[in-house]
């Protein structure tokens, strides 16, 4: 696996990879993003693609470095982790015994600190004092679901990087729009009245698309969520309780149905199926 299979946050993996390419590589790094996001790999895609012998901006998989990556027994990487329940002071302070050594293959350490934000306040006091004066070479990935537990000194000296709460693509509008046209469905509205609501936000077969992949999704996490109660598989986190609470509402196959329903939908656009008809068709399948 390289930058190149990572799905979203393909943004901040172009940034990264821009950074290698430049030779501008910060010494210290945060990613920030919750629990749906696999922030690991993408850090260790990253350490893979800075440690590589030939400069690409990602990894090129044929070197012993990322053979050794791959193979998850890389000298040159040092993990850190929370003990219990946070990151002790003594963690730290290994870390900045390994890090005073040279590098055993190449030019560069790289450490990286899962659940950062567990760090004890003398843990990050001390970490501080790797990041005000960095050993040459050294990088430092810091993995946290949230900024929040982190002190500023610390903070002030990273480069961000927020990563998207999903490895879906961000909806906006037409996730307003498609939670919008669920309730009428679900509240059984009138036909015609579903059918202008879907207009509003349908001004060409992109939009359509975009919409379909919305209402796909919010039926995918209500559907999640009736079997993950604590909501940790559900993509929209920040509407987590809601849709815990509507997901009841829905009986038996209703959720499945309706995803069938959206997926002959989008082949019918694909098709190039007249957008208004397949809508309309869609329609009549979801309220019956
Ligand atoms: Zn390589």
């Amino acid at each position: 696996m390289s930058f190149h299979d990572i799905i979203g946050n393909e943004k901040v993996v172009q940034r990264m990879s821009q950074a290698i390419i430049s030779r501008n590589i910060s010494h210290a790094y945060l990613l920030e993003g919750d629990r749906t996001i696999d922030k690991l790999s993408i850090a260790e895609n990253l350490a893979k693609a800075i440690l590589c012998e030939e400069v690409t901006g990602d990894s090129c998989e044929r070197c012993s470095s990322c053979m050794k990556m791959n193979h998850g027994n890389h000298e040159d990487v040092i993990y850190i982790k929370a003990e219990g329940n946070s990151i002790k002071d003594e963690s730290i302070e290994e870390m900045q015994g390994k890090i005073r050594n040279k590098p055993y293959s190449g030019d560069r350490n790289v450490v990286i600190v899962k659940d950062a934000g567990t760090m004890t306040l003398r843990a990050q006091n001390r970490l501080l004092k790797t990041l005000e004066e960095p050993a040459p070479g050294t990088v430092l990935i810091l993995l946290s679901e949230s900024m929040e537990n982190l002190t500023q000194t610390i903070l002030s000296r990273c480069i961000i990087y927020k990563l998207n709460p999903s490895q879906m693509p961000e909806y906006g509008m037409s996730m307003e729009g498609a939670i919008l046209i669920a309730d009428m469905l679900l509240e059984k509205a009138a036909f015609y009245k579903i059918s202008k609501k879907i207009s509003e936000f349908t001004t060409d077969r992109e939009t359509a698309i975009e919409l379909l992949d919305a209402l796909e999704n919010w039926y995918r996490d209500l559907a999640v969520s009736t079997y993950d109660v604590k909501g940790h598989l559900v993509f929209q986190t920040e509407r987590r309780k809601e849709i815990q609470k509507r997901s009841r509402q829905y009986k038996g196959d209703a959720l499945k149905d309706a995803i069938g329903a959206i997926e002959q939908a989008r082949n019918d656009l694909n098709r190039n199926l007249n957008i208004n008809y397949t809508m309309k068709n869609m329609i009549l399948t979801l309220i019956t």
